[in-house]
Formats: structure tokens, sequence, C-alpha cells
């Protein structure tokens, strides 16, 4: 599955696309079920983040949300088809027809914790991947876990995610922006700071919801709430009541403040 990419271009026709019902709504536009086809693999399912805006920034956004993903291949991480631009711009993905993993657990309750266990090692070998690539995720949620089927997760929604610099091992934000604090680690609120240790707390975050069959991490608190919680008061989230010991261990170690 990590072969490398033999198909270098990436660009895909209008004509070869087929558009069906709307799978979600992202932050630029929704995304859609649909077909494409290929001259190698025929006519594929596959989902289409179409993006509605003339914002030059968000059209900036979305391609370089599509530069991150050209760059990655592996079995874990939602691999992205084609780009294709016509009326609007359109990232062609793999699709993942169960959804993100908080809400599909939210409606499977019933799912045994070692198959939930699972799909977060799946998880964790897709972002150990990413992160041998020298990218941060920097949005690690279960709301960016998408499944194929309910014992298969992918890592989605590159479009926070950045190379670290070059001679150092984080990247730094240059402005602070609609940030999903919840899952994120004490450095990354104070100091604009982000790397492969920070996306691992956000990890922990993760495997609290999921373990928690896509409970709400921290409630009602807010940004500034959750920092005296985490830091002043060095306090966790609690245990999920069918998580065991030993998973609620790994969690606290993603949590560790050094
Ligand atoms: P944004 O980055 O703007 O939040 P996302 O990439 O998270 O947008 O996509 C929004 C929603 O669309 C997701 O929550 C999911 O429901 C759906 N979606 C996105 N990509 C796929 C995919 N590859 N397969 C199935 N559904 C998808």
């Amino acid at each position: 599955d990590n072969l490398p990419r033999t198909m270098k271009t990436f660009s895909i026709r209008q004509s070869q696309l087929e558009l069906e019902e709307e799978l979600g709504s992202g932050q630029f536009g929704s995304v859609q079920k649909g077909y494409c086809t290929l001259k190698r693999k025929g006519r594929i399912p596959v989902a289409v983040k179409k993006l509605n805006s003339d914002d030059k920034s968000a059209e900036e956004e979305m391609l370089k949300e599509a530069d991150v993903m050209r760059n990655l291949s592996h079995q874990r991480i939602v691999r992205m088809i084609g780009l294709c631009r016509a009326d609007c711009i359109m990232l062609v993905l793999e699709l993942c027809p169960c959804g993100p993993l908080n809400s599909f657990l939210a409606k499977r309750k019933e799912m045994k914790q070692s198959q939930v266990v699972q799909l977060m090692w799946q998880v964790a070998q897709g972002m150990s991947y990413l992160h041998s690539k020298n990218y941060v995720h920097r949005d690690l949620a279960a709301r960016n876990v998408l499944l194929v089927s309910e014992n298969s997760a992918k890592i989605s929604d590159f479009g926070m995610s950045k190379a670290f610099n070059i001679g150092n091992d984080y990247y730094k934000a240059r402005e602070a922006g609609k940030w999903p604090l919840k899952w994120y680690a004490p450095e990354c609120v104070y100091f604009w700071k982000f790397d492969a240790k920070s996306d691992v707390w956000s990890y922990g975050v993760t495997l609290w919801e999921a373990t928690s069959y896509g409970g709400k991490p921290y409630k009602t608190m807010k940004g500034n709430e959750i920092l005296k919680f985490l830091v002043e008061d060095e306090m966790r989230l609690k245990k999920p009541d069918f998580c065991d010991e030993q998973v609620y261990e790994i969690m606290l170690e993603c949590w560790q403040y050094e």
C-alpha cells in the first residue's frame, strides 16, 4: 500500500465526475458523494469536496490541502484522487461511506471497546506515517477520522496540516486562527508551536472521544477554562465508563505536560 504514486497527474476533468447526494458540509463548501471514471481503475466511488466561494484565500487553502494530500500515500490516510478545476475547484477524494468516527460511534454504542481500540490503532499508524513525512496534522479529532467500514479508519481533513520547518522539528503559526482548542496541547495555545508531540496530545483527546462513543470532551468549557483546568489545576479528562485502565493510561501519557 505504501508504493510510490505512479500516476503523476492529479488533474481530473469535469466529464469524469458524476455527483450525487451531499455527505456533509465543510468550512468552504459542501462534500458530495459521487463517481469518478479513471482510465486505469474505471468508475470508482468518491467524495467530492467543492469550494463554494470565490474568495481567493479560500481557494489557496484548498490548493494547499491538495498539495499536502498529493504527497501522502498510506492505507490509513484518505487518498486524494485528484483535483478538478471547473466552475468551482473540487477536491476528489477516496470515499469513506461510514462517515466520521464520532457520529458513527454515537449510533453504535454496542460496538466492543476492542474494536474501537483497533480503529484507533489504525489512526496511530496513519499518524506515524504522516509524521515520518514531516507533516503535522493540527486538526486530529474524531470528526476527522473517517470510516470506510466499521473495521477500517482513515485520517482526513488536511486543511490545517503543515510541513515542519526545515531545521526545526515544529511548525510555528504566524497568527492564531479558528483553532480546535479542546484538541490542542498547552504549547499550541501558549506559543503557537505545533509538532508531532502536539498531534500526540490531540490523539489522546481523539482516543477519549472514541472510547466514550462520540462523547464531547470538556463539555461546555471555554478555551481559557480548559487551560486553567489542564495547567493550573493539573486536571485531565476523566476515564470514559467502558474504557480499559490500560487504554486510559495511554491517554494520560498523551497529555503529559512535558
Ligand atoms: P472541513 O475541512 O471544511 O471541515 P471536511 O473535510 O471535514 O471539511 O468534510 C466535511 C464533512 O464531509 C465531513 O465531516 C464528512 O461528513 C464529509 N466527508 C469529507 N470527506 C469525506 C470522504 N472522503 N468520504 C466521506 N465523507 C466525507
